[in-house]
């Protein structure tokens, strides 16, 4: 697009985000013709109808249209994705340990979202049923976590309650499972569990230090346990095309996921080939960082694109190996997005200089709970043009106020949210798409903000 005509589609969009009644009317009236129009189309099911014009309300999901849900709940990542044909998956259910927020005094971790009346898990599978796919069975076709910490699995302590089963206990993860059937658990190390070393042997008292150690063990207890009942866990499969597919795939033939990297082995760009990146002896013992090692994957519609990467660093620190810079391997393959989660929420070690250029993203969401996210230098990265050229939109789904009064006006430059659910509305054949931001202080979940429509790339 030319210099002009991002010009013209940025003047559009701030026309549009001005909360004008007018505006809005036009913008229901259009909603209801876009709905009645999609509800004649022969792949299209008439149920959301209504409900995709209801004032204040996000546009119910319908058939071709691929949703994406930072959900936020004070307490760690969690995406809900909602693909064309209906499929559904949850990256991540965090739920960050309260005694990890002590150690680290005076960071600040968020508050609980919408309270702290329930554990996020709850939070995140009440959030799933208000927005899954109407008409069906709620379920979640797919849930992936990205790496072994808390903050996207769950932290599990002795007062956490016994799942019904018995087998495991209720945090993160295994609550949402416990509260919406899971078909495919996938992580970065089933069925073995033995990479980079043995993570059994880890989860063993005395393994990991803290809650860290038995959230674990929790986890591989909840693994075992479907695999001992029939219920499918694997490994995401570096390098490989629609190992997570849509359960009608010939229906959207241009909807593809590609797993990028999982445990430090990476994609080389050409079919499904990868490389060890991180070295096979780079780690000995159980007390490693499991950053480096999460998995990392990109979702395609037509030409849109979505990236996500867990908390892979891309900033090594002065005395770490240079294979913690993960994002700029990552990046060479990914290339451009139009869409991309911060790393590692934004942390001061991530969101390198060269994923900003090869990824270039038009909008830029962070699912961060801590004071320190994002870093100073990343807002300086992220606003920078002399990365990549073009406007910028980042949305957080929280932000400490000391974070605004250290980093300062450069944020609002860039920061077109600081708090709220951040959805992704991505049109029928990924033309484009939109951003919408959800109150998350309360339950209704009702529209503060809405961005674009933004043009895919
Ligand atoms: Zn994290």
């Amino acid at each position: 697009m030319s210099n002009s005509g991002v010009l013209a589609q940025n003047m559009w969009m701030q026309k549009r985000s001005l909360p004008q009644i007018g505006r809005w009317a036009a913008d229901v009236a259009r909603a209801a013709l876009i709905a009645v129009a999609v509800a004649v189309a022969p792949a299209a099911p008439a149920a959301p109808v209504l409900a995709a014009a209801t004032p204040g309300k996000l546009p119910a999901w319908s058939s071709g249209y691929f949703y994406i849900h930072h959900i936020s709940t004070g307490r760690g990542n969690a995406t809900y994705f909602v693909m064309p044909d209906g499929t559904t998956m949850l990256i991540d259910a965090g739920e960050a340990d309260p005694e990890f927020a002590k150690m680290v005094a005076p960071l600040k971790a968020f508050p609980p979202l919408p309270d702290g009346s329930h554990s996020a898990g709850y939070w995140i599978a009440d959030y799933i049923r208000q927005f899954a796919p109407a008409g069906r069975p709620v379920k979640l076709d797919y849930a992936l976590i990205t790496h072994f910490h808390t903050d996207h699995m769950g932290t599990v302590t002795a007062d956490k309650p016994m799942s019904r089963t018995g087998a495991y206990r209720l945090a993160g993860i295994t609550e949402v499972a416990d509260l919406i059937p899971i078909g495919t658990l996938v992580d970065r190390a089933a069925p073995t569990y033995d990479y980079p070393v043995d993570l059994r042997e880890c989860a063993r008292p005395g393994g990991l230090p803290g809650s860290n150690g038995m959230s674990l063990s929790n986890y591989l207890g909840f693994a075992d346990y479907r695999l001992k009942h029939g219920q499918a866990v694997v490994g995401l499969k570096p390098g490989a095309l629609d190992q997570i597919r849509l359960g009608k795939a010939g229906a959207f033939p241009t909807f593809h996921i590609r797993n990028v990297a999982s445990s430090g082995v990476i994609w080389t760009g050409a079919r499904d080939e990868t490389q060890y990146y991180i070295p096979k002896d780079a780690v000995s013992d159980c007390r490693f960082d499991e950053n480096p090692f999460s998995n990392v994957l990109t979702m395609a519609y037509g030409r849109f694109k979505y990236y996500s990467g867990g908390d892979i660093p891309g900033v090594p620190a002065y005395d770490q190996p240079w294979w913690r810079d993960v994002e700029t391997p990552v990046s060479a393959v990914v290339g451009p997005v139009d869409v991309m989660l911060l790393d590692h929420h934004g942390n001061r070690d991530t969101v390198n200089e060269n994923i900003l250029r090869n990824l270039a993203p038009r909008v830029l969401v962070q699912e961060n709970w801590l004071s320190p996210q994002p870093g100073e230098d990343v807002v300086n990265r992220m606003a920078s043009k002399g990365l990549y050229p073009g406007p910028r939109d980042v949305f957080s789904i929280g932000m400490a106020v000391e974070t605004r009064a250290a980093i300062g006006p450069i944020m609002d430059s860039i920061y077109k949210s600081y708090n709220g659910h951040v959805v992704i509305r991505v049109a029928p054949d990924g033309e484009s798409y939109e951003v919408y931001v959800l109150n998350d202080a309360n339950t209704r979940r009702e529209i503060v903000k809405r961005f674009g429509p933004y043009r895919s790339k």
